[in-house]
């Protein structure tokens, strides 16, 4: 399944919030189920972009707000390895 929405018109129209709040979360929670593909807990889910790419199903990915914390702070770490070694 794919949403037809292009990021860069979304963002020109000032769309994307909205759109991405009232229509594609709901959406992916409908069919993926409201629970963490993690840990199974159903508390403060929200959905995760694997990739901005492509607004597919399978780029999307139910997380809880503690993996959805942890994911992005693994994400920063490695987009941060640059500019501080952590050892
Ligand atoms: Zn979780
Ligand atoms: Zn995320």
């Amino acid at each position: 399944m794919v949403w037809n929405t292009s990021k860069e018109h979304l963002k020109a129209t000032g769309l994307l919030v909205s759109f991405w709040e009232s229509f594609v979360s709901p959406s992916v929670l409908r069919i993926k189920g409201n629970k963490c593909e993690l840990c199974g807990s159903g508390k403060r889910v929200c959905v995760h972009h694997k990739s901005y790419e492509e607004q597919t199903l399978e780029n999307l990915q139910v997380l809880c707000f503690v993996c959805h914390n942890e994911l992005h702070k693994k994400l920063y770490r490695l987009e941060c390895k640059n500019v501080r070694s952590e050892k």
